[in-house]
């Protein structure tokens, strides 16, 4: 039996063949690779024992790491969270559909115990002693570690808006969210998602599939600053309000209103939204404080090097609470990534994290958007292609230099948009193929095979 894994999302498939499909991020055959081929062949230094801090992509995929590279090392991840390890990445559809938590478990219980692993949910870290070598719980028990991986994650950052703590309002950010709001939504008719990135676009269309009055209110120009230019959000933005969402953006929220329980909410603008439903989606912070606090260097989150070494001995981190080269990434691909790196270099060999370029995916309202790499020209040599169809609500720009693609966004032009990734990622000259992509034939891009 062969093992692949999915080199967007970690996930791993037994079997002669790729999936088709990935059942975790919807990447294709192409993404899957040998698993074999993602571990060095360095010698080791025998070390007994390995603790994780949290469940997540970065700390299950450092755990899977070690124990594909030492059958007895002894593994313990410790984290607060009380389910099995999970696709975080489907919580936003979860919340719309009638889906199982086993239906988005990614590693159920039997899988811990055939990989040797133990995990021990429900349990908080509150201190880590580097001088002692230790970690100890909220109820005071402590665990003796020879290399910590701290992989806690982000919490959701809720902005210090009058009124943010009133009953009716909810984050979404890991499954007891989903399910609280799950559970809350069946009472309410209408909902307000504060926040148009792409976690924000994604939670009020589940909410807008569940029949619940939904608008999203958005403080820049337009719909996913971070991600979209100006032409790109007004065609998603045009989708998205044909399929029933409110969206104004150009408005900020300055308070929350009502008793204890959220009544409505008031913008800049002068307007009010009646809802007592709130979510926020406003952004994340690295969850960095029991690093801080053991002396370990933070920014704006864990200071690591390319080895994922944090500042002290024998501790490293990994995923949303890593900031290496000045970058928190905040994508699952890129805590995949450093969860393997520091899972090899905790057990001794030396690899180094080369980096996770920018890959967004939406897919809402039957709509397919991806954008990946650079979203409009950085340097005077940048070349931008770009095609726009109002009537079929396809949009596409691609950014080269020299022939060389840095960035894509596709709207509305399925199954291209993985092709693009790869063309960026391994930068493949797309000379032979540019007069074909300047007159709009993206089918050129599925038979290109250089
Ligand atoms: C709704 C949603 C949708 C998303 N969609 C996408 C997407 O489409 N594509 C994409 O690339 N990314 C997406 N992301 C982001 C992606 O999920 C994260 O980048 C990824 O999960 C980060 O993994 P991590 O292991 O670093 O952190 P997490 O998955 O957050 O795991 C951290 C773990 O540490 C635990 N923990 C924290 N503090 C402690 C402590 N003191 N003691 C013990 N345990 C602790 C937490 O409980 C948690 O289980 C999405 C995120 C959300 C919330």
């Amino acid at each position: 039996m062969i093992k692949w894994r999915c080199r967007i999302c970690g996930y791993i498939h037994a079997g002669a063949s790729p999936p088709d499909i990935c059942p975790v991020c919807g990447g294709t055959a192409n993404d899957f690779k040998i698993m074999e081929d993602f571990f060095p062949q360095t010698s080791k230094k025998e070390i007994q024992r390995i603790i994780v801090i949290g469940n997540g992509a970065a700390g299950m995929e450092a755990a899977r790491t070690i124990r594909s590279q030492n059958d007895t090392i002894e593994i313990l991840v410790l984290t607060e969270e009380s389910f099995p390890f999970y696709s975080r990445i489907h919580l936003s559809t979860f919340i719309g559909d009638e889906s199982r938590v086993e239906d988005i478990t990614i590693f159920p219980e039997p899988w811990y115990v055939e990989q040797n692993i133990l995990v021990k949910l429900g349990k908080k870290i509150s201190t880590i002693s580097p001088r002692r070598k230790l970690v100890t719980d909220q109820t005071g028990q402590e665990y003796q570690y020879e290399k910590l991986i701290i992989a806690t994650g982000a919490s959701p950052f809720l902005p210090d808006i009058p009124g943010v703590t009133k009953n009716g309002v909810l984050v979404l950010r890991n499954l007891k969210d989903a399910l609280k709001i799950r559970e809350t939504v069946k009472t309410h008719q209408r909902a307000v998602v504060v926040g148009g990135g792409i976690l924000g676009i994604e939670a009020a269309s589940s909410l807008n599939r569940l029949g619940i009055d939904t608008t999203i209110v958005e403080m820049a120009d337009h719909l996913m600053p971070l991600q979209l230019n100006i032409r790109a959000a007004e065609v998603l933005q045009k989708i998205l309000q044909d399929s029933g969402l409110t969206i104004i953006c150009k408005t900020r929220v300055t308070e929350l209103t009502g008793n204890s329980k959220l009544r409505g909410i008031n913008l800049h603008t002068g307007k009010s939204l009646s809802t007592d439903l709130a979510l926020f989606s406003t952004g994340i912070i690295p969850n960095i404080k029991l690093a801080r606090e053991a002396g370990i260097k933070t920014g704006r989150g864990i200071w690591v090097n390319e080895k994922m070494e944090t500042t002290v001995p024998h501790i490293y981190a990994a995923g949303d609470v890593a900031e290496c080269n000045d970058t928190l990434h905040g994508i699952w691909p890129a805590a995949v990534d450093q969860g393997i790196i520091a899972g090899t270099n905790a057990l001794g060999f030396s690899q180094n994290y080369s980096g996770n370029m920018p890959l967004h995916i939406l897919k809402v309202a039957g709509l397919e958007m991806t954008a990946v790499g650079q979203k409009s020209k950085m340097h005077p040599n940048d070349q931008v292609i770009e095609y726009l169809n109002h009537e079929h609500a396809q949009y596409v720009t691609l950014i080269h230099n020299s022939h060389i693609l840095k960035g894509a966004i596709v709207l509305g032009v399925p199954g291209i948009g993985f092709r693009l990734e790869k063309l960026i990622k391994k930068q493949v000259p797309i000379a032979p193929i540019i007069s074909e992509l300047e007159r709009s034939n993206w089918d050129i891009l599925k038979k290109y095979r250089p």
